[in-house]
């Protein structure tokens, strides 16, 4: 993908392109930031534009064969490494048996997060690491020739999902530099990033986008209108695959009939409405349910917002108001980081396929317990 295809970003975008040009090109680079703020995409632009044979002070020309075999992910000095699972049966644990997958992922957007890697790869409740085989295999890989006689670029996305000892064996890489080897990293959580790694890349902050940009963005890859645009940008605060998934769930208005009377069953402990609550959130599918978490997690934010005052922040339409002026006073400090993260739990479950009745109802147990907590 060129630049232009990245939402926002211009000033990074620049900073990107002018290092090329003046040939100040660090080997190993963290592109690090808040999901769905576009890292990923800022990789892709980034590692198509070192390789263009033809790009101009603005962006790759798009036509050469280099970018062409970058527009369709087939590149032959590009190489990807990102979380997975070991397969049953399989003897090393290596990214070979998912890069298909991989490969059509990139092609379907340009803007992803975990849970869309999750369901393409149908990894159910497995946990998603990045192995020492992958470092010892990408070692391998970055020491022979490059096709082209260019760089050998590698985008390793989501550092974090490394253990110890294979973070051990990329600094390895990273310090002991293959000619003409550019890595990439590219993380939502470089707090959790080995010290010694952390300080060995040149790290590259990419910003949250605003809401503005971000809904800029949404409507040109999704043809929605504007204030359409701007509303999916609000709930999910400015994360662009989240919108792009949200949006093309075909809703156009979030649920909040649903939400208001499941808070009004947690907070009652009200089972047959939990039941009731469970039926409606697992019937129309696993994108609706997520798109549903999404937004309840949007709307307890909003909660804790307007209770300190900040109501000018608030982003919520006249009939979410009126229910959150009389619940807000249910959320508070003693209980909104530990909710936010029962929220973010059911997501990852229901992307990794987890049963959703089940899922809805365990989250409403404890929805539950924690709104029943005293704020004092
Ligand atoms: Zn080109």
């Amino acid at each position: 993908m060129q630049f232009v295809d990245v939402i926002g970003q211009t000033v990074l975008s620049t900073r990107l392109r002018d290092g090329v040009l003046s040939g100040r090109i660090a080997h190993a680079q963290l592109f690090e930031g808040p999901k769905g703020s576009g890292g990923l995409a800022l990789a892709r632009a980034y590692a198509q534009y070192l390789h263009c044979t033809d790009r101009s002070e603005e962006d790759s020309c798009g036509v050469c064969t280099s970018c062409l075999a970058h527009k369709k992910v087939q590149h032959p000095d590009l190489h990807w490494t990102f979380p997975f699972f070991k397969k049953e049966g399989s003897g090393k644990s290596l990214s070979e048996p998912f890069q298909i997958a991989w490969r059509q992922l990139m092609l379907e957007s340009e803007y992803i997060g975990i849970d869309d890697w999750l369901s393409k790869i149908g990894a159910d409740k497995k946990q998603l690491f990045i192995s020492v085989d992958e470092a010892l295999e990408v070692n391998r890989k970055l020491g022979l020739k490059s096709f082209h006689g260019s760089y050998k670029v590698l985008i390793l996305w989501l550092p974090e999902t490394m253990r110890i000892d294979t973070a051990n064996k990329f600094l390895k890489l990273i310090e002991e530099p293959t000619d003409k080897t550019i890595i990439i990293f590219v993380s939502q959580n470089a707090d959790t990033l080995l010290p010694t790694m952390l300080s060995r890349l040149q790290r590259v902050h990419v910003p949250r986008l605003s809401d503005s940009e971000a809904a800029l963005g949404i409507s040109a890859k999704t043809g929605l209108s504007a204030d359409a645009a701007l509303s999916f940008a609000h709930i999910t605060e400015g994360n662009i695959s989240a919108a792009i998934r949200m949006s093309s769930s075909g809703v156009e208005t979030p649920d909040l009939g649903l939400f208001s009377f499941w808070m009004r069953a947690c907070w009652s402990r009200d089972g047959e409405a939990f039941m009731t609550g469970a039926n409606d959130f697992a019937s129309p599918g696993r994108e609706s349910q997520k798109r549903f978490l999404t937004y309840a997690l949007h709307m307890v934010r909003q909660c804790i917002i307007g209770n300190y005052g900040a109501k000018d922040l608030v982003r919520l339409t006249e009939g979410e108001k009126a229910f959150v002026s009389k619940f807000s006073r249910f959320i508070h400090h003693k209980n909104v980081v530990d909710l936010s993260r029962l929220i973010e739990d059911a997501f990852t479950d229901i992307s990794g396929n987890v049963n959703a009745k089940v899922v809805f109802f365990d989250l409403s147990v404890r929805v539950h317990m924690l709104l029943r907590k005293e704020s004092e």
